[in-house]
């Protein structure tokens, strides 16, 4: 007997009909003798149907509120599966973030788990019962609904496997694993059969939403044994989906680069002409930090006369508001002029084996160059290398990556 937790995403659990599919599959697992616990997300479309309520109400809706209605979404599918379980004669017992107590702290929309007390999860397991649990929520000290971000029950999943030391998470999306590239994009991208942890982490934060990254981020830190496979496939021909392994593991294929991550999610500030000086970068990031705003990649350029220029990426959703910040201190940083581009994409190669194999950016920047793509931006870490480019050529500039790099051809 294992204890099993599997995570639902919103296209598994669409309409009603889905989530009686879900109580098949979980009923399946809970005859093979398993003990479950089941972590659902909203319907799909619904987190984004109650944002765009509350925004109709407030341009920005205060966080707490918001939270407390997004947060709705996965409290109707939680009853709405126990009631499929139950229909089918099994024991099941629905539960919010706050009735587990899945404590958070109060960074509202964005919020970190603290710690899951798994008592009442635990009394059920032991009296036969299939516990479902609601995504992406939690409760901070004070009792406030909190959620943990978008793409967030993937990590409540994770947690739940933590805190209860199951022997496996299992991630039920709408594609039967991870591939070499979003399928959505690029039809000839493939399955892969494992993936390390720090390559999903790094696919995850350039942009693969396959996996929050915050859930990477807590399977790797407490090992857990992290799968994400297919919920809309047949059931008893289901396939093995994608383990994510740890490097250390023997016997994983090893490609050179594992996959290609993207993001349209990206836009860009440039400060021209800021004197050459100690202390500028501090001074023009530190703004930007204050206002809590992300800042991904940066480049200063080389001085000429005593002056440079520093460019470096944000989220697109914060791109007005770093605009208005900088503009308010151009004068104060000493700054020529501040130009912006908010129609620029990331695209990243991402890959174990670059630490072993010279010549990776070449071949990248060669493929890009042949297809016209003018490359705004660089960085580069131990296993992957991003591009900036305009956004009109994502995705000529993905399916270009995908070919140089064999990630169409089977693994050897
Ligand atoms: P869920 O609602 O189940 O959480 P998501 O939409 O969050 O599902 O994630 C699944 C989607 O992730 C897929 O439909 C696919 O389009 C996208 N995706 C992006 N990159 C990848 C990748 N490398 N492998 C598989 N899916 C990917
Ligand atoms: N329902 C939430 C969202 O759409 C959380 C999740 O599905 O993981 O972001
Ligand atoms: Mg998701």
């Amino acid at each position: 007997m294992a204890l099993i937790v599997q995570k639902y995403g919103g296209t598994s659990v669409a309409n009603p009909e889905r989530i009686k599919n879900v109580a098949q599959r979980v009923a399946s697992w809970k005859r093979r003798g398993h003990q479950l616990v089941v972590v659902v997300s909203a319907m799909s479309g619904e987190t984004n149907r109650l944002i765009g309520l509350a925004k109709e109400i407030q341009a920005s809706p205060d966080p707490r509120e918001l939270d407390v209605m997004v947060s709705t979404g996965e409290q109707v599918t939680i009853g709405l599966l126990a009631m499929a379980l139950k229909e089918i004669g099994l024991k099941a017992r629905s539960y919010t973030g706050n009735q587990v107590r899945i404590l958070t702290d109060d960074a509202y929309t964005k919020a970190r788990i603290l710690s899951i007390d798994d008592q009442a999860m635990r009394a059920d397991l032991d009296d036969d019962t299939i516990v479902i649990v609601a995504g992406f929520q939690g409760v901070d000290a004070k009792g406030n609904i909190t959620t943990l971000g978008r793409g967030g029950s993937d990590t409540t999943g994770v947690a739940l496997a933590a805190a209860l030391k199951a022997d496996e998470c299992q991630i039920y999306t709408d594609v039967d694993g991870v591939y070499t590239t979003d399928p959505r994009i690029v039809p000839e991208a493939r399955r892969l059969n494992a993936i390390t942890f720090e390559e999903m982490l790094e696919m995850a934060s350039l942009g693969s939403k396959v996996l929050q990254i915050r859930s990477v981020e807590f399977a790797g830190k407490y090992k857990v044994k992290l799968r994400v496979l297919s919920s809309l496939e047949e059931l008893g021909k289901e396939g093995p989906g994608t383990l994510i392994t740890f490097e250390d593991d023997k016997n994983m294929e090893q490609p050179i680069i594992s996959g290609i991550a993207f993001n349209r999610d990206e836009a860009k500030l440039t400060v021209l002409g800021v004197p050459d000086r100690p202390g500028i970068a501090y001074q023009i990031l530190g703004e930007i930090a204050e206002a809590n705003i992300d800042v991904d990649m940066i480049i200063q350029n080389i001085g000429h006369d005593g002056s440079t220029d520093f460019s470096f990426t944000v989220n697109r959703g914060e791109y007005p508001k770093a605009l208005a910040i900088l503009e308010n201190a151009k004068a104060k940083i000493g700054a020529r002029d501040i130009t912006g581009d908010n129609k620029i994409c990331k695209v990243s190669a991402v890959g174990m084996g670059m630490r072993s194999h010279p010549g990776i950016a070449s071949k990248m920047f060669r493929a890009l160059a042949e297809e016209g793509i003018n490359i705004k931006m660089i960085s580069t870490s131990e296993i992957k290398i991003s591009v900036v480019v305009d956004e009109k050529y994502l995705e000529l500039a993905v399916r270009a990556l995908h070919k140089v790099f064999d990630l169409d051809q089977a693994a050897a």
